[in-house]
């Protein structure tokens, strides 16, 4: 069969897009039947707000026995109409506090390699902290600037903070007061990135 290359691409669309709808159907019972056991038949449905950013997305959580069983976007809500962010589909991540369980996708260790090492080592957390409220007194120390042209600045500059978009409103503007007491200038969230 003589094709040519518009004739190949809409060809090779049209094949991709029916895999693609295979594979949807395949699936779809079995994803169906999962959010029917676990959202509807079990669970009542909270509307609620996420908590991240002033953007104010709704969200659902689903709750049985006053056990948070899941959380998503809501698609009644004009403002995210279903979809959230990677913070805000994050959220359930909450709920482990709450129920006064670990949360297993905390990080407990923390990689470390030494100046000139060729290798990572594991610390704990606590030590990388220690470590790190370490380096930025010895740099804030060092670098910080009072005064620039006669006029008080009390600023550093040697120190960028970015982040983070997997805290709350509250934890930023706590993170928010910590940078500025330092004098820290570059200071970003990477949800704006
Ligand atoms: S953090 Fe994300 S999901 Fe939450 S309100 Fe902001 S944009 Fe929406």
């Amino acid at each position: 069969m003589n094709l040519s290359r518009r004739q190949f691409l809409q060809l090779a669309g049209v094949s991709a897009a029916a895999t693609a709808a295979t594979l949807f159907l395949d699936e779809e019972p079995a994803l169906a039947s999962d959010l029917k056991e676990i959202r509807i038949s079990k669970a009542r449905e909270v509307p609620s707000v996420c908590p991240h950013c002033s953007v104010g997305c709704g969200l659902i959580a689903y709750v049985k026995d006053g056990q948070l069983l899941q959380v998503e976007g809501n698609p009644d809500n004009p403002i995210n109409e279903g979809s959230l962010c990677p913070k805000g589909a994050a959220t359930f991540q909450f709920a482990y506090e709450a129920l006064g369980k670990p949360n297993p996708r905390r990080e407990l260790k923390a990689k470390y390699r030494a100046p000139y090492s060729d290798r990572w080592e594991e610390i704990s957390v606590d030590e990388a902290l220690d470590r790190i409220a370490q380096r930025v007194k010895e740099t804030r120390d060092r670098y910080f600037i009072e005064e620039k042209d006669g006029v008080t600045v009390n600023r550093l500059e040697a120190i960028a903070h970015i982040g983070s978009a997997c805290i709350d409103n509250e934890e930023n503007y706590l993170l928010t007061k910590l940078m500025r007491s330092l004098g820290v200038v570059f200071l970003e969230h990477h949800a704006r990135i």
